[in-house]
């Protein structure tokens, strides 16, 4: 039988990892259904569980110089109306789920669940987000691009829990998150694409493309991006169907419940062309 314990502090929580076969639940959004009983028996856990959703330490949103903290059990609904958490973020979050869920649901959840559809991923592989891992041995930080290797699958230890999230501070003259869905709100995506850009002078100084559920894990692809600084704006949308040839080989979705690959492929494309499409020369430069 599977042992339930509910820690009073984290140390508790990491005692608990290090000496026993314990996974962690935050909100349970996402355990609760993978492991709900079709018969109506009680959850079907294959491990000892740890809940930590209620522990303080792991929760809240702190301000640093060029970057903003988020404890990795804080509420998506917390981080949707607060100032410090990067707009990007709140607009990924603002797409997810209904607000009973977002109440319980974890941004911790979100990333360690390592769902290609996944809604908040694209943004924090987007903005170089990293992730604190915390054992009774110490502490590291990971770019949360490099803690997912694949759907479900992460670089983390089994005694390690994800702790914190770190956020780097970014300003871009144009950003978007757009996710398609079965319908409006309450759905898992079908593709999703988080974009930004900084166009100075004229100029593209910063370029950032990140899909969800087109793949894996999230597709970014830096030296792809990198490949059209410098350029003017109008190079860039002369250049488009250039810019979309060379994701087409990185964007492999499958079929699925939800959509069929093709069409995936396609809507991918699209949003991409879209956003590059609606860049224009800002006018004025918030933030800087
Ligand atoms: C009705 C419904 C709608 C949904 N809609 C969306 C949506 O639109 N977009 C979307 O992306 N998701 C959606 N989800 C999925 C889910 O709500 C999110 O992924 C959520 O962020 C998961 O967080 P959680 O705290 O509930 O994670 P949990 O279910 O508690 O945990 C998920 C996984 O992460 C691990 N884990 C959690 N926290 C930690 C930690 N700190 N350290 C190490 N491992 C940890 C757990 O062991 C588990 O494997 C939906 C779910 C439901 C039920």
């Amino acid at each position: 039988m599977v042992e339930h314990r509910i820690p009073e502090n984290l140390n508790e929580a990491l005692k608990l990892l290090y000496h026993g076969d314990y996974q962690v639940m935050a909100g349970g959004t996402d355990l609760m259904v993978q492991r709900r009983s079709l018969s109506d028996t009680p959850l079907d856990f294959p491990k000892n569980m740890v809940y930590c959703a209620h522990l303080q330490e792991l929760r809240g949103i702190r301000k640093e110089a060029h970057r903003v903290e988020i404890g990795a059990m804080t509420p998506l609904e917390d981080l949707l109306c607060h100032p410090d958490v990067p707009s990007l973020v709140r607009r990924a979050i603002g797409e997810m789920a209904s607000p009973a869920i977002r109440h319980v649901a974890t941004l911790g959840g979100n990333i360690a669940n390592a769902s290609p559809a996944g809604d908040t991923l694209p943004v924090l592989y987007l903005l170089d987000a990293w992730a604190e891992l915390r054992s009774l041995a110490g502490s590291r930080m990971i770019l949360i691009r490099d803690l997912i290797t694949g759907p479900r699958a992460l670089k983390i230890h089994p005694e390690e829990m994800l702790t914190k999230i770190g956020i780097p501070e970014m300003h871009f003259s144009h950003e978007t998150f757009v996710k398609v869905g079965g319908r409006q709100a309450d759905a898992i995506s079908k593709v999703s694409l988080a974009a930004a850009a900084d166009i100075v002078e004229g100029k593209v100084s910063d370029l950032r493309i990140a899909f969800g559920a087109v793949a894996p894990t999230v597709v970014r692809d830096e030296t792809l991006e990198g490949a059209w600084e410098g350029a003017t704006l109008s190079e860039l949308k002369v250049g488009v169907w250039r810019l979309l040839d060379m994701y087409v080989p990185l964007i492999r979705p499958i079929d699925d419940q939800r959509s069929g690959k093709h069409y995936r492929h396609q809507v991918a494309l699209n949003l991409l062309r879209d956003f590059i499409e609606s860049l224009s020369e800002p006018t004025s430069e918030p933030g800087r």
